[in-house]
């Protein structure tokens, strides 16, 4: 199937042709249609799945059809994202995919200036793309109207669920002209019961679009485990990405202390790295990225909350450095591979404390991860698994929030009281340094009240993040839990040479 096909303008095509897609994606050829028809739609779609053309194309062919004389220049189309990085990136794709059409865009965001944000909207814009908080703070000064918003897209919306901005989507759709006066679209990776409530609510007799099943990890993605002792693991990434040549490879731990010690620690094996996480400003995790894709930094290592935004061509490598807390994190972290057709590979480096957390990833994913020990590297048996440090019990923590529960970081630079989600002035849970960001929390907007940590039942004594491992670590003589671990694992049996 071509793109000519699907009802798209000539300036539309055009821009397609630039780009140099050939042929719309499964989800372009679905969605494309029913939105240039003025249909409601419910797309699910993970990322690399080419869903952002998907909704921008038709989206920007409507505005044109659409068009009247109208004084100013009001907001016409408001696309939600839950990520600041997954705002630019949308904003790119509606300045490229509509760079031949007379429409303005710009795009609001957190943990920036508002001023410049304050004029360009001043200027008038036909398509606004905007994380939930910033756009209410803009609402709150009334530097934007969005009474006229005709096509409203929710992208992500398990995502912006998951990160407790519910009530920010409220606030919004009641700042919006009547759900039956305006064409609703939203795309979600999974469909959850939240989801289906959200859904009802907002969409009007919405077509429904499935071009992946639910949890469903890229197929092109071929997967691997490397059972390795957590102490080993910087050693074996080295090396890996070394005697691999991996020119780009993208590297997730749990915390973002963890992403900027191995950042720091791959630089002193000579490869440059950078980290990119929620608590680094906005221009130096823009500078990461646009280091990343021009090639100048080899190895970039993320946070979960890095990870839904990152839109980068085939990428060929991602690794799990730590399994994230979250089952389904797993599954968008090696979106990030494979993407629109290309092949990708995902590795994870899976200590012995991890194994219920890799467990947990194959539930979800329905199939085991094939494993294999690499030779010079097979996990010593005799270490008994400890608690994952700032660890999460998963998605129960944010959507079952504790009354009174203490607050994670609030980094918007704008003011605005993070009221409603989390006490003022309260600390962040599990410390300054090694603190999880799991992804749920949004970078740029206060934090969702969360539930108090996880009471672990073994009476541990507290490790800080930094100390040393593998003398802090109890042994248990082999034979005993930690041959059934090295057997989970694949211990030992089948190894690369
Ligand atoms: P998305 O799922 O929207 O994040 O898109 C993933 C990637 O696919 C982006 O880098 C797009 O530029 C690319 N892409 C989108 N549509 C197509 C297409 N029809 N052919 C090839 N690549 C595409």
């Amino acid at each position: 199937m071509s793109f000519d096909t699907l009802g798209l303008s000539a300036e539309l095509l055009l821009a397609v042709r630039e780009q140099g897609y050939t042929q719309p994606t499964p989800i372009q050829q679905k969605a494309i249609p029913l939105i240039l028809q003025g249909k409601d739609v419910m797309a699910g779609a993970q990322t690399g799945t080419g869903k952002t053309a998907g909704f921008t194309l038709p989206l920007l062919q409507r505005l044109m059809e659409t068009r009247t004389q109208q004084r100013g220049r009001p907001i016409r189309a408001l696309v939600l994202t839950p990520t600041r990085e997954l705002a630019i990136q949308v904003a790119e794709s509606v300045e490229v995919y509509g760079r031949h059409l007379p429409l303005r865009s710009t795009v609001v965001y957190g943990g920036v200036k508002i001023n410049p944000q304050i004029d360009r909207l001043r200027r008038g814009v036909d398509v606004l793309v905007a994380t939930p908080g910033r756009l209410l703070d803009h609402a709150g000064q009334r530097t934007l109207d969005l009474s006229q918003v005709e096509i409203l897209v929710l992208d992500e919306a398990d995502r912006m669920l998951d990160m407790g901005f519910i009530h920010d989507i409220r606030k919004v759709l009641a700042l919006l002209p009547k759900n039956e006066s305006r064409q609703n679209l939203l795309f979600s990776a999974t469909f959850s019961s939240e989801i289906k409530a959200l859904a009802d609510r907002l969409l009007n007799r919405p077509e429904l679009i499935e071009v992946a099943r639910r949890n469903t990890a890229a197929e092109r993605v071929e997967q691997l485990v490397h059972p390795v002792d957590k102490h080993r693991k910087r050693e074996l990434l080295s090396q890996m990405i070394g005697r691999g040549n991996w020119r780009q490879v993208l590297v997730f731990t749990r915390t973002k202390h963890g992403a900027n010690r191995l950042a720091d620690q791959l630089q002193q094996d000579g490869l440059s790295a950078a980290a990119i996480h929620g608590n680094k400003s906005q221009g130096a995790r823009t500078r990461a990225l646009s280091g990343f894709k021009n090639g100048d930094v080899r190895v970039l290592v993320a946070t979960d909350i890095a990870a839904r935004g990152l839109d980068i061509d085939q990428l060929p490598h991602v690794v799990n450095y730590e399994l994230p807390n979250v089952p389904e994190d797993y599954v968008h972290r090696i979106g990030r591979t494979g993407r629109a057709g290309n092949a990708g590979e995902a590795i994870s480096l899976v200590c012995v404390d991890e194994l219920k957390l890799l467990r947990d990833i194959e539930r979800v994913l329905s199939r085991e991860i094939p494993k294999r020990v690499l030779a010079g590297y097979e996990p010593d048996t005799s270490i008994a698994p400890e608690p994952i440090q700032n660890g999460r019990r998963g998605r129960g923590d944010t959507r079952s929030p504790a009354r009174g529960a203490p607050a994670a970081q609030r980094t918007g630079s704008s003011g605005r009281a993070s009221a409603g989600r989390a006490p003022a002035g309260s600390a962040q849970r599990t410390g300054a340094r090694g603190e999880p960001e799991s992804g749920r929390r949004p970078a740029q907007e206060p934090a969702p009240q969360r539930a108090a940590a996880p009471k672990t039942r073994h009476a541990q004594p507290r490790r800080r993040p930094g100390d040393a491992q593998p003398n802090s670590r109890h042994r248990h003589p082999v034979g005993g839990r930690g041959r059934e671990q090295a057997a989970l694992l694949g211990g030992g049996r089948r190894r690369e040479d």
